[in-house]
């Protein structure tokens, strides 16, 4: 589709309200059938659910991932294992310093003493430089996740990208999620399994294990009163 931002803002709006109740893989194909290659799927690749819906309606479809330079290893297999076996283009984006550059010159653990521009350096800034080539980009919200995340529009203008923002699971709770995994055997990044409910950056500052009775994100940057990275604000 083309058009000016004033038009896809003006879609995003309608089709939040319209979609509402939609399916997810009904939201995924109103973006593919509208947008074709200038829509991507975004993934953190804690688990392949969304790109597994997207793929299903829009083989070949866009994934895009960041590579902070902070994953666990199993994050990093899970997107190799996503690459070889599913029919979707795996697209790593990394920030403009490495680590070592970024400890040469913002000192050592950063994301200790500055998470938020740790995050803006080696998350927002890399997406929004990734996201240049398209025009909506879907991510894996759900409203069930924490109250940070309560209202997720299932379809909502991105007013600081410009972008229209799909978040095709957001009516989804975790036992739609289990559901979905077991239906179709997607792939889980193997730290689920070891406890973690929101697999982040590796620093233990970024993410942990909840406690018992915690949400799903208590686990991240947990005791700093940040809640989000900075990508869905
Ligand atoms: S999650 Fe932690 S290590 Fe990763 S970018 Fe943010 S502050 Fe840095």
């Amino acid at each position: 589709m083309t058009g000016t931002t004033t038009d896809h803002e003006e879609l995003a709006t309608r089709a939040g309200r319209e979609l509402e109740e939609a399916t997810a893989q009904e939201i995924l194909r109103w973006a593919a059938d509208t947008f074709g290659k200038r829509f991507c799927v975004t993934s953190s690749m804690e688990d392949a659910v969304v790109a597994h819906l997207a793929s299903s309606v829009f083989p070949g479809v866009d994934v895009v991932f960041l590579d902070t330079g902070y994953h666990f290893p199993e994050t990093i297999g899970t997107r190799d294992a996503v690459a070889a076996t599913m029919p979707v283009n795996v697209i790593t984006l990394t920030p403009a310093l490495t680590v070592a550059e970024q400890d040469a010159q913002h000192g050592p653990r950063l994301h200790d003493r500055d998470p938020d521009l740790c995050c803006s350096l080696r998350k927002v800034e890399p997406l929004n430089r990734g996201l240049g080539g398209y025009d909506a980009w879907a991510t894996g919200l759900r409203r069930d996740e924490s109250p940070t995340r309560a209202n997720t529009p299932v379809v909502a203008w991105d007013a600081r990208r410009r972008k229209v923002k799909i978040a095709p699971i957001a009516r989804w709770t975790q036992d739609d999620v289990d559901a979905y995994v077991n239906a179709n055997g997607v792939l889980l990044n193997p730290l689920l399994w070891e406890g973690y409910t929101s697999v982040g950056c590796s620093p233990l500052s970024c993410t942990r294990k909840p406690g018992e009775g915690e949400d799903a994100r208590a686990g991240r940057w947990s005791g700093s009163g940040k809640t989000e990275c900075g990508i869905h604000l």
